[in-house]
């Protein structure tokens, strides 16, 4: 049976999003329990674009790469409730900063799960257009799933709407932000692969690459260095494997980057895959 908002009781809020609040809930009469992204009638016609785009990715996703979606409502005061699968252990922004940084075989597990996840959206013509650690979910079997969706693409419509954003903009590639230059045979798919490449730096450095730890993003000159700039790279001491799979993600021309179906084929991805992380 479908699960509506009186099914389910809520325990704590997980954290706000651009629009909207997601709850820890529990289903009354199974006890499982959920995340519940709430989304209220009165918010903004941008906002409820958003809701709807990503309703509509959900619907259509089926991975166990991506976050599952268990029920969406709609209630008569224009609510709208997405019951999502609850990811117990977080972002992988929250891990970073519970437990340092991802040794390179733990990042190769976290790669080869998030590349999965975007051979699959890929495949389905879907280009996420938002990957950052604050968007990768993890549980506690070390599973990690790809969440919020088309959220990017509404908010980065122009480059004054990303002023604000500069959070997620940080993760933008080359050719979004210029596109005659990087953009070669332009294909936002590979945008997505940009942004995990580094996500997944961040995740080994500890800091966002492109700029020295601690350091407030400051819009323009973060552009500069994506655009003109050399893509970053990793520090003395990484196995050969690492650094060029990070070349394979960072090129700074589109065109040039390998796709995910591709990326997964990498020797650092596809050498030793039962090792167990914590
Ligand atoms: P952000 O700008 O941080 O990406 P957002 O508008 O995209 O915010 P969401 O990412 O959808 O909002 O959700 C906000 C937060 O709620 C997430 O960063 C995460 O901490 C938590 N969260 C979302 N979905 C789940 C889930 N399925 N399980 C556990 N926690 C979740
Ligand atoms: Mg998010």
């Amino acid at each position: 049976a479908a699960i509506s908002a009186a099914d389910l009781d809520t325990l704590q809020v997980l954290g706000h999003g651009n629009g909207g609040t997601v709850y820890k809930v529990r289903h009354k009469r199974t006890s499982t329990t959920y995340a519940l992204k709430l989304v209220y009638g009165d918010s903004d016609p941008t906002v409820r674009r958003q809701i709807f785009r990503e309703m509509e990715i959900l619907r259509r996703t089926d991975s166990p790469y991506v976050v599952r979606c268990h029920a969406i409502f709609e209630k008569p005061s224009g609510d709208i409730g997405i019951v999502m699968e609850y990811m117990d252990s977080g972002t992988l922004e929250t891990l970073l900063k519970a437990h340092g940084t991802f040794s390179e075989p733990k990042l190769a597990h976290v790669a080869r799960q998030v590349l999965n996840g975007l051979n699959y959206l890929h495949t389905h013509k879907i280009i996420h257009r938002d990957i950052k650690p604050t968007n990768l979910l993890v549980n506690s079997n070390m599973e990690v799933k790809i969440a919020d969706f088309g959220v990017s693409k509404i908010m980065c419509r122009t480059l004054d709407a990303c002023n604000s954003y500069v959070g997620t903009c940080a993760y933008m590639s080359p050719e979004r932000f210029d596109p005659d230059t990087y953009g070669g045979n332009y294909n936002g798919y590979a945008s997505d692969i940009w942004s995990l490449g580094l996500t997944l730096m961040e995740l080994y450095m500890g800091h966002f690459p492109f700029l020295p730890p601690g350091q407030r993003p400051d819009w323009a000159t973060l552009m500069c260095a994506i655009c003109f700039g050399e893509p970053p790279s990793l520090p003395d001491g990484v196995s050969e494997e690492f650094r060029s799979f990070m070349e394979c993600c960072l090129q700074k021309e589109s065109g040039k980057r390998w796709t995910a179906a591709q990326l997964l084929t990498h020797p650092f991805v596809c050498k030793d895959p039962s090792v167990s992380v914590s």
